[in-house]
């Protein structure tokens, strides 16, 4: 018999090798005097002061652990939400959440889905559960629900679904998000990632609360990073049946939320007038950059979150790597979206009224239309 060889040092999983690391967003420009960062959808509007105020409370009590089972925070966004505070689940950023259910629902040999133009999070989460990523096709840089459908095996364990997507800004009605849902099989679970849900304005969608309140199959994620501005302090939920719930529990770390972050979420939910305040500025800019943009002879797709995916000229000195390199030189950085399949596009995240004009005047003398 031949002698097995083995390593000489401990070697991770073959998924985990497969992975590429997430790139996130830049938040340096060398050289440039200030810098104006648009690449992380971060609201700029910041959070809430009643947020800040209870985060820096909490400095006083950084010796004990927090509150394992964030029993406040859950039931501070079921009243907000209408929802049962026991089939929400807290975690670390919705991040933390989509590679829970990686976990608790995937393993060697096990298929999950998302789509094209996706998020890279759920191609991470399920190599990293030692799963085989599934790319479904995407129509107009908008999920397909039949190319979707089409994708499913007997081996296909979690569909991910962000509603609005990130990076391209778009979105699936409640009917199609629907049609999917009937679609599938009760065996495989539909991971509805809402995490740009607050600042969608069409009569059409839904965030999915409903769906994942009947079906045994649906979770509904949102975060806190976003609308609320506390993506510094890491913190998302989940709303899903019972007997996911419960699973969740069971691999989640105990103590998963800091108690800053439970603090500061709880008051952050509570201050609705700054999220109106942040919808109304989101919405103002995402109807005038748009134009903006579209005028100067790019392309930009239809969003209905808080950023917009400009697509550039394939031609030299045009492209979106020039742009992207005039951008950064005055301290402007976008989102490189080549990872997500969109070599020749930038994402902009929506910033402040004097950024976003900044912007459109960089990309205007770039276009030779100044
Ligand atoms: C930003 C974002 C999230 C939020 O991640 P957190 O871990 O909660 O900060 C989730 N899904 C998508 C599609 C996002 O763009």
């Amino acid at each position: 018999m031949p002698a097995t060889v083995l390593p000489d040092r401990p070697l991770p999983r073959q998924g985990v090798i497969a992975i590429e690391a997430y790139v996130p967003g830049k938040s340096t420009a060398p050289g440039a005097a200030k810098v104006h960062k648009l690449s992380s959808n971060e609201t700029p509007l910041g959070p809430s002061p009643k947020a800040i105020a209870a985060y820096r409370d909490n400095a006083g009590q950084l010796e004990t652990y927090p509150d394992g089972s964030a029993s406040r925070l859950r039931e501070a966004i079921g009243a907000r939400y209408g929802l049962d505070p026991e089939r929400i689940v807290c975690g670390a950023g919705s991040d933390e959440i989509l590679s829970l259910l990686a976990n608790a629902y995937i393993g060697p040999g096990d298929e999950a889905i998302f789509t094209a133009h996706g998020f890279l999070v759920y191609k991470i989460a399920i190599l990293a559960a030692g799963g085989t990523p599934v790319v479904a096709p995407e129509t107009a840089f908008t999920a397909d629900v039949d190319a979707i459908l089409a994708r499913v095996t007997p081996r296909t364990k979690l569909v991910f679904l962000a509603n609005p997507n990130n990076p391209t800004g778009t979105y699936l009605t409640f009917e199609e998000v629907k049609r999917l849902h009937a679609g599938l099989p009760p065996r495989i679970m539909l991971v509805l990632d809402a995490a740009y849900a607050e600042y969608v304005r069409r009569n059409d969608y839904s965030p999915g609360l409903e769906l994942a309140a009947i079906s045994q199959n649906v979770v509904m994620t949102r975060t806190f990073s976003k609308i609320y501005g506390l993506a510094n302090l890491r913190l998302g939920w989940c709303y899903t049946a019972g007997h996911v719930c419960e699973a969740l529990h069971r691999i989640r770390g105990p103590f998963n939320v800091n108690g800053a972050a439970l603090e500061a979420g709880i008051a952050a939910l509570a201050d609705a007038a700054h999220v109106e305040k942040s919808v109304a500025h989101n919405d103002t800019w995402l109807l005038r950059l748009t134009k903006e943009i579209e005028k100067l002879g790019l392309v930009v797709t239809p969003s209905v979150g808080n950023f917009v995916l400009i697509h550039f000229p394939v031609q030299a000195g045009q492209d979106a790597a020039s742009a992207d390199a005039m951008l950064k030189a005055h301290g402007v950085i976008l989102r490189q979206v080549a990872a997500y399949g969109l070599p020749a596009a930038l994402r902009m995240t929506i910033g402040t009224a004097d950024d976003n004009r900044r912007v459109v005047a960089l990309l205007a003398t770039f276009m030779g239309r100044a």
